[in-house]
Protein backbone atom coordinates (compact mmCIF):
# COMPACT_ATOMS: atom_id res chain seq x y z
CA UNK A 1 0.00 0.00 0.00
CA UNK A 2 0.80 3.82 -0.71
CA UNK A 3 1.90 5.37 2.00
CA UNK A 4 1.29 9.09 2.48
CA UNK A 5 3.63 11.81 3.81
CA UNK A 6 2.59 12.70 7.07
CA UNK A 7 0.81 16.33 6.75
CA UNK A 8 3.02 19.65 7.88
CA UNK A 9 2.09 21.25 11.26
CA UNK A 10 0.38 23.95 8.66
CA UNK A 11 -2.01 21.60 7.27
CA UNK A 12 -2.69 19.70 10.49
CA UNK A 13 -3.99 22.74 12.04
CA UNK A 14 -6.91 22.22 9.50
CA UNK A 15 -7.39 18.90 9.02
CA UNK A 16 -7.53 18.14 13.28
CA UNK A 17 -9.94 18.70 16.07
CA UNK A 18 -12.73 17.43 14.19
CA UNK A 19 -14.20 14.90 16.49
CA UNK A 20 -17.37 16.66 18.17
CA UNK A 21 -18.38 18.24 15.02
CA UNK A 22 -20.26 15.01 13.13
CA UNK A 23 -20.58 16.12 9.46
CA UNK A 24 -20.29 19.79 10.27
CA UNK A 25 -17.47 21.71 8.76
CA UNK A 26 -17.12 24.15 11.48
CA UNK A 27 -16.71 22.83 15.34
CA UNK A 28 -20.16 22.07 17.13
CA UNK A 29 -20.55 24.04 20.26
CA UNK A 30 -21.55 21.72 23.00
CA UNK A 31 -23.08 23.84 25.54
CA UNK A 32 -24.04 21.65 28.21
CA UNK A 33 -22.73 21.16 31.75
CA UNK A 34 -24.42 17.64 32.27
CA UNK A 35 -25.41 14.81 30.06
CA UNK A 36 -28.03 12.04 30.94
CA UNK A 37 -27.30 8.57 31.83
CA UNK A 38 -29.51 5.43 30.34
CA UNK A 39 -28.99 2.95 33.77
CA UNK A 40 -26.65 2.92 36.76
CA UNK A 41 -24.47 0.79 35.36
CA UNK A 42 -24.15 3.56 32.58
CA UNK A 43 -23.85 6.21 35.35
CA UNK A 44 -21.03 4.80 36.95
CA UNK A 45 -18.87 4.24 33.49
CA UNK A 46 -18.79 7.67 32.70
CA UNK A 47 -18.19 8.77 36.38
CA UNK A 48 -15.37 6.89 36.59
CA UNK A 49 -14.03 6.91 32.94
CA UNK A 50 -11.03 8.74 32.41
CA UNK A 51 -12.32 12.13 30.48
CA UNK A 52 -15.29 10.61 29.38
CA UNK A 53 -16.90 13.44 27.18
CA UNK A 54 -20.49 12.46 27.81
CA UNK A 55 -20.88 13.03 31.72
CA UNK A 56 -19.91 16.38 33.12
CA UNK A 57 -18.24 19.22 31.74
CA UNK A 58 -15.84 20.17 34.60
CA UNK A 59 -14.60 16.19 33.44
CA UNK A 60 -14.43 16.82 29.79
CA UNK A 61 -16.60 18.54 27.06
CA UNK A 62 -16.86 17.51 23.65
CA UNK A 63 -16.04 20.79 21.69
CA UNK A 64 -13.29 21.05 24.74
CA UNK A 65 -12.15 17.61 23.17
CA UNK A 66 -12.15 18.89 19.81
CA UNK A 67 -9.77 21.65 20.66
CA UNK A 68 -7.43 19.33 22.89
CA UNK A 69 -7.26 17.17 19.54
CA UNK A 70 -5.88 19.97 17.35
CA UNK A 71 -3.07 21.19 19.55
CA UNK A 72 -2.06 17.32 20.28
CA UNK A 73 -1.69 17.25 16.40
CA UNK A 74 0.27 20.40 16.44
CA UNK A 75 2.60 19.32 18.98
CA UNK A 76 3.29 16.07 17.86
CA UNK A 77 1.66 14.44 21.38
CA UNK A 78 0.34 11.94 22.49
CA UNK A 79 -2.36 13.63 24.59
CA UNK A 80 -3.33 17.90 25.44
CA UNK A 81 -5.34 18.60 28.04
CA UNK A 82 -6.97 22.67 28.20
CA UNK A 83 -7.61 24.71 31.32
CA UNK A 84 -9.49 28.10 32.12
CA UNK A 85 -6.21 29.78 31.51
CA UNK A 86 -3.03 29.92 30.59
CA UNK A 87 -2.91 30.57 34.92
CA UNK A 88 -5.01 27.35 35.01
CA UNK A 89 -2.91 25.13 33.21
CA UNK A 90 0.23 26.58 35.51
CA UNK A 91 -1.09 26.19 38.66
CA UNK A 92 -3.03 23.06 37.69
CA UNK A 93 0.30 21.12 36.13
CA UNK A 94 2.46 22.76 39.11
CA UNK A 95 -0.23 21.87 41.76
CA UNK A 96 -0.98 17.78 39.84
CA UNK A 97 2.48 16.72 40.19
CA UNK A 98 4.38 18.46 43.29
CA UNK A 99 3.73 18.19 46.95
CA UNK A 100 4.52 19.87 50.65
CA UNK A 101 8.32 19.51 50.04
CA UNK A 102 8.48 19.49 46.54
CA UNK A 103 11.32 21.59 44.46
CA UNK A 104 11.03 22.93 41.71
CA UNK A 105 13.68 24.75 39.37
CA UNK A 106 12.47 27.88 37.38
CA UNK A 107 14.07 30.57 35.65
CA UNK A 108 14.22 33.89 37.18
CA UNK A 109 12.78 35.22 33.39
CA UNK A 110 9.35 33.97 34.20
CA UNK A 111 5.33 35.66 33.10
CA UNK A 112 4.65 38.17 36.14
CA UNK A 113 1.63 35.47 37.26
CA UNK A 114 3.83 32.31 36.83
CA UNK A 115 6.49 33.81 39.14
CA UNK A 116 3.71 34.95 41.67
CA UNK A 117 2.22 31.79 41.63
CA UNK A 118 5.82 30.36 42.67
CA UNK A 119 7.17 32.65 45.04
CA UNK A 120 3.11 32.90 46.29
CA UNK A 121 0.85 30.17 46.97
CA UNK A 122 3.56 27.26 46.48
CA UNK A 123 5.98 28.47 48.76
CA UNK A 124 2.88 28.67 51.55
CA UNK A 125 2.00 25.33 50.68
CA UNK A 126 5.74 24.11 50.84
CA UNK A 127 7.19 24.04 47.51
CA UNK A 128 10.22 25.55 47.40
CA UNK A 129 11.76 27.13 44.02
CA UNK A 130 15.27 27.39 43.03
CA UNK A 131 15.58 30.27 40.34
CA UNK A 132 18.01 30.33 37.60
CA UNK A 133 19.34 32.43 34.64
CA UNK A 134 17.29 31.08 31.56
CA UNK A 135 19.95 32.22 29.17
CA UNK A 136 23.08 30.84 31.12
CA UNK A 137 24.15 27.38 29.54
CA UNK A 138 23.83 24.01 31.99
CA UNK A 139 22.31 26.23 34.38
CA UNK A 140 19.27 24.72 34.56
CA UNK A 141 20.91 20.74 35.05
CA UNK A 142 23.27 22.29 37.44
CA UNK A 143 20.25 23.40 40.54
CA UNK A 144 18.42 20.21 39.99
CA UNK A 145 18.93 18.30 43.62
CA UNK A 146 18.57 15.08 42.38
CA UNK A 147 15.81 12.83 44.25
CA UNK A 148 14.18 16.36 45.39
CA UNK A 149 13.44 17.73 42.33
CA UNK A 150 10.24 17.54 40.70
CA UNK A 151 10.18 19.56 37.92
CA UNK A 152 11.67 21.77 35.94
CA UNK A 153 10.03 24.74 34.56
CA UNK A 154 10.96 26.79 32.05
CA UNK A 155 9.22 29.80 29.54
CA UNK A 156 11.14 30.25 25.92
CA UNK A 157 10.80 32.20 24.56
CA UNK A 158 10.60 34.33 27.32
CA UNK A 159 8.16 37.11 28.54
CA UNK A 160 9.19 40.12 27.79
CA UNK A 161 12.68 40.12 26.92
CA UNK A 162 12.88 36.99 24.30
CA UNK A 163 15.41 35.07 25.48
CA UNK A 164 15.67 31.16 25.24
CA UNK A 165 15.80 28.25 27.60
CA UNK A 166 18.31 25.52 25.61
CA UNK A 167 15.69 23.02 24.69
CA UNK A 168 18.35 19.85 24.48
CA UNK A 169 19.36 20.68 27.64
CA UNK A 170 15.88 20.46 29.22
CA UNK A 171 15.06 17.86 27.29
CA UNK A 172 17.61 15.55 28.18
CA UNK A 173 17.51 15.96 32.30
CA UNK A 174 15.84 12.80 33.71
CA UNK A 175 13.71 12.44 36.93
CA UNK A 176 12.11 15.59 37.39
CA UNK A 177 9.15 16.36 35.28
CA UNK A 178 10.23 19.34 32.58
CA UNK A 179 7.73 21.74 31.50
CA UNK A 180 7.99 24.38 28.97
CA UNK A 181 5.86 27.25 28.61
CA UNK A 182 5.96 27.65 25.16
CA UNK A 183 2.75 30.44 24.38
CA UNK A 184 5.33 32.98 22.44
CA UNK A 185 6.30 30.37 19.72
CA UNK A 186 3.11 28.78 19.51
CA UNK A 187 3.04 25.14 18.60
CA UNK A 188 3.96 26.16 14.71
CA UNK A 189 7.14 28.05 16.01
CA UNK A 190 8.78 25.32 18.56
CA UNK A 191 7.65 21.72 19.81
CA UNK A 192 9.36 21.26 22.96
CA UNK A 193 8.53 17.34 22.93
CA UNK A 194 10.46 16.40 20.20
CA UNK A 195 13.43 18.10 22.36
CA UNK A 196 12.52 15.06 24.64
CA UNK A 197 10.42 17.81 27.32
CA UNK A 198 7.62 16.21 29.63
CA UNK A 199 5.24 18.95 28.57
CA UNK A 200 4.50 21.40 26.65
CA UNK A 201 2.58 24.63 27.84
CA UNK A 202 0.97 27.41 26.16
CA UNK A 203 -1.60 30.06 27.08
CA UNK A 204 -3.72 29.70 24.48
CA UNK A 205 -4.96 32.94 25.01
CA UNK A 206 -2.28 34.28 22.49
CA UNK A 207 -1.32 33.33 19.37
CA UNK A 208 -3.33 29.80 19.63
CA UNK A 209 -6.91 31.28 19.58
CA UNK A 210 -5.41 34.32 17.92
CA UNK A 211 -8.13 36.82 17.90
CA UNK A 212 -8.32 38.05 21.71
CA UNK A 213 -11.65 36.15 22.40
CA UNK A 214 -10.81 33.12 24.40
CA UNK A 215 -9.42 33.07 27.23
CA UNK A 216 -7.99 29.38 27.56
CA UNK A 217 -4.58 27.00 28.71
CA UNK A 218 -3.34 23.77 27.37
CA UNK A 219 -0.34 21.19 27.79
CA UNK A 220 0.54 18.00 26.03
CA UNK A 221 2.67 15.21 26.69
CA UNK A 222 2.26 11.62 27.55
CA UNK A 223 -1.26 10.04 28.12
CA UNK A 224 -0.53 8.85 31.54
CA UNK A 225 1.35 12.33 32.71
CA UNK A 226 -1.92 14.03 31.43
CA UNK A 227 -3.95 11.87 33.06
CA UNK A 228 -2.24 11.70 36.61
CA UNK A 229 -2.84 16.02 35.93
CA UNK A 230 -6.47 15.64 34.64
CA UNK A 231 -7.35 13.65 37.64
CA UNK A 232 -6.37 16.40 40.12
CA UNK A 233 -7.88 19.32 38.13
CA UNK A 234 -10.89 18.02 37.53
CA UNK A 235 -10.46 18.72 41.49
CA UNK A 236 -8.90 22.10 40.97
CA UNK A 237 -11.73 23.53 38.26
CA UNK A 238 -10.01 25.52 36.13
CA UNK A 239 -11.88 24.15 33.47
CA UNK A 240 -12.08 25.39 30.23
CA UNK A 241 -15.33 27.01 28.21
CA UNK A 242 -16.88 25.38 25.19
CA UNK A 243 -17.29 28.72 23.93
CA UNK A 244 -13.48 29.67 24.31
CA UNK A 245 -12.25 26.38 23.15
CA UNK A 246 -15.01 27.19 19.79
CA UNK A 247 -13.35 30.42 19.44
CA UNK A 248 -9.61 28.83 19.89
CA UNK A 249 -10.75 26.07 17.47
CA UNK A 250 -11.81 28.16 14.86
CA UNK A 251 -8.47 30.44 15.19
CA UNK A 252 -6.06 27.35 14.66
CA UNK A 253 -7.32 26.89 11.53
CA UNK A 254 -5.19 30.30 10.35
CA UNK A 255 -2.55 29.80 12.60
CA UNK A 256 0.03 28.95 10.13
CA UNK A 257 -1.01 31.91 7.58
CA UNK A 258 -1.43 34.32 10.54
CA UNK A 259 1.84 33.80 12.19
CA UNK A 260 3.55 33.72 9.17
CA UNK A 261 2.51 37.11 8.06
CA UNK A 262 3.21 38.20 12.20
CA UNK A 263 7.22 36.91 11.63
CA UNK A 264 7.26 38.64 8.40
CA UNK A 265 6.10 42.27 10.23
CA UNK A 266 8.07 41.66 13.00
CA UNK A 267 11.44 40.80 11.49
CA UNK A 268 10.78 43.89 9.54
CA UNK A 269 10.06 45.84 12.73
CA UNK A 270 12.87 44.42 14.46
CA UNK A 271 15.65 45.33 11.66
CA UNK A 272 14.43 48.98 11.59
CA UNK A 273 14.34 49.08 15.78
CA UNK A 274 17.60 47.51 15.71
CA UNK A 275 19.21 50.60 13.63
CA UNK A 276 17.09 53.24 14.95
CA UNK A 277 18.72 56.14 17.08
CA UNK A 278 16.25 56.22 19.91
CA UNK A 279 15.90 53.26 20.42
CA UNK A 280 19.06 51.77 22.70
CA UNK A 281 18.99 47.87 22.49
CA UNK A 282 15.94 45.39 20.52
CA UNK A 283 15.01 42.34 21.81
CA UNK A 284 14.04 39.12 18.79
CA UNK A 285 15.39 35.93 17.84
CA UNK A 286 15.82 36.69 14.86
CA UNK A 287 18.41 39.04 14.56
CA UNK A 288 21.67 38.32 13.93
CA UNK A 289 22.87 40.10 17.07
CA UNK A 290 20.73 39.01 19.50
CA UNK A 291 22.94 37.13 22.11
CA UNK A 292 21.23 33.33 21.40
CA UNK A 293 20.74 33.93 17.61
CA UNK A 294 21.94 30.48 16.66
CA UNK A 295 20.13 28.27 19.14
CA UNK A 296 17.19 30.42 17.92
CA UNK A 297 18.09 28.60 14.76
CA UNK A 298 18.41 25.17 16.28
CA UNK A 299 15.21 25.27 17.88
CA UNK A 300 12.59 27.70 16.73
CA UNK A 301 10.86 26.45 13.78
CA UNK A 302 9.80 30.59 13.58
CA UNK A 303 11.61 33.80 15.09
CA UNK A 304 8.28 34.54 16.81
CA UNK A 305 5.13 37.27 16.34
CA UNK A 306 6.80 39.39 19.28
CA UNK A 307 9.71 41.70 20.05
CA UNK A 308 10.84 43.68 22.95
CA UNK A 309 12.88 47.01 22.79
CA UNK A 310 14.36 49.51 24.82
CA UNK A 311 13.76 53.20 24.32
CA UNK A 312 16.04 53.99 27.89
CA UNK A 313 13.90 55.75 30.14
CA UNK A 314 10.29 55.39 31.50
CA UNK A 315 9.53 58.75 30.37
CA UNK A 316 10.61 58.21 26.94
CA UNK A 317 8.28 55.14 26.96
CA UNK A 318 5.61 56.68 27.74
CA UNK A 319 5.88 59.62 24.92
CA UNK A 320 6.15 56.68 22.48
CA UNK A 321 2.88 54.90 23.94
CA UNK A 322 1.16 58.26 23.74
CA UNK A 323 1.97 58.66 20.25
CA UNK A 324 1.89 55.57 18.17
CA UNK A 325 -1.65 55.41 16.45
CA UNK A 326 -1.95 52.80 14.91
CA UNK A 327 -0.47 50.32 17.35
CA UNK A 328 -2.85 49.88 20.37
CA UNK A 329 -1.66 50.14 24.31
CA UNK A 330 -2.48 46.55 25.79
CA UNK A 331 -1.32 43.41 27.05
CA UNK A 332 -1.46 40.36 25.56
CA UNK A 333 0.03 38.94 22.41
CA UNK A 334 -0.56 36.66 19.35
CA UNK A 335 -4.01 38.77 17.85
CA UNK A 336 -4.67 40.40 14.95
CA UNK A 337 -3.97 44.23 16.47
CA UNK A 338 -0.82 44.59 16.80
CA UNK A 339 -0.39 45.63 20.44
CA UNK A 340 2.41 47.55 22.70
CA UNK A 341 2.49 47.57 26.47
CA UNK A 342 5.32 48.77 29.05
CA UNK A 343 5.95 45.59 31.06
CA UNK A 344 7.14 47.28 34.31
CA UNK A 345 3.71 49.20 34.62
CA UNK A 346 1.54 46.51 32.91
CA UNK A 347 2.26 42.86 32.97
CA UNK A 348 5.58 42.98 35.21
CA UNK A 349 4.08 45.43 37.70
CA UNK A 350 4.02 43.16 40.73
CA UNK A 351 7.68 42.54 40.71
CA UNK A 352 10.01 44.56 43.10
CA UNK A 353 12.22 46.77 41.73
CA UNK A 354 15.16 44.76 42.37
CA UNK A 355 13.24 41.41 40.73
CA UNK A 356 12.30 43.65 37.63
CA UNK A 357 16.56 44.55 37.35
CA UNK A 358 17.67 40.66 37.30
CA UNK A 359 14.51 39.84 35.00
CA UNK A 360 15.48 42.68 32.73
CA UNK A 361 12.66 44.49 33.19
CA UNK A 362 14.15 48.09 32.69
CA UNK A 363 12.10 51.28 33.00
CA UNK A 364 12.17 52.09 29.12
CA UNK A 365 11.58 48.20 27.97
CA UNK A 366 8.30 48.31 25.38
CA UNK A 367 6.61 44.59 24.31
CA UNK A 368 5.05 44.52 20.93
CA UNK A 369 2.71 41.73 19.70
CA UNK A 370 2.60 42.25 15.88
CA UNK A 371 -1.22 41.76 14.50
CA UNK A 372 -1.95 41.19 10.85
CA UNK A 373 -1.83 45.18 9.65
CA UNK A 374 0.79 45.71 6.65
CA UNK A 375 3.95 45.92 7.56
CA UNK A 376 4.58 49.24 6.01
CA UNK A 377 1.85 50.64 8.20
CA UNK A 378 3.35 49.35 10.98
CA UNK A 379 6.54 50.55 10.45
CA UNK A 380 5.31 54.49 9.81
CA UNK A 381 3.39 54.06 12.69
CA UNK A 382 6.46 53.05 14.69
CA UNK A 383 9.03 55.75 13.05
CA UNK A 384 6.28 58.66 13.67
CA UNK A 385 6.58 57.78 17.65
CA UNK A 386 10.11 57.34 17.48
CA UNK A 387 10.77 60.77 15.28
N1 LIG B 1 2.48 32.30 30.08
C1 LIG B 1 2.92 33.39 29.40
C2 LIG B 1 4.26 33.34 28.72
C3 LIG B 1 2.13 34.55 29.34
O1 LIG B 1 2.57 35.61 28.66
C4 LIG B 1 0.88 34.55 30.00
C5 LIG B 1 0.02 35.75 29.97
O2 LIG B 1 0.36 36.77 29.45
C6 LIG B 1 0.47 33.41 30.70
C7 LIG B 1 1.29 32.30 30.70
C8 LIG B 1 -0.85 33.37 31.41
O3 LIG B 1 -1.87 33.17 30.49
P1 LIG B 1 -3.42 33.55 30.77
O4 LIG B 1 -3.48 35.04 30.78
O5 LIG B 1 -4.14 32.90 29.65
O6 LIG B 1 -3.75 32.98 32.10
Amino acid sequence: MREHPPLSPATQAITSGRSSGGRSLAPALWASSTWESESLDDAHRRATGLRQTDFYSRYCNPTVRSFEEAVRDLEGAEESLAFASGMGAIASTILGLCSAGSHIVAQRQLYAGTLAFLQGPCARFGIETTFVDVATPGAFTAAVQPGRTMMVLAESPSNPRLELADLDELGAIKGPFTVVDSTFATPLGQRPLDHGVDISLHSATKGIAGHNDATLGVISGDADLLGEIWAYGVLHGATPSPFDALNALRGIRTLAVRTRQQNDSARSLAVMLADHPAVAETHYPGLSEHPQHALAGRQLLQYGTVLSFDVGSRDAAARLLDRVELCRVATSLGGPETLVCHPATSTHASLTPDEQESSGVTPGLIRMSVGLEETVDLLADLEQALA
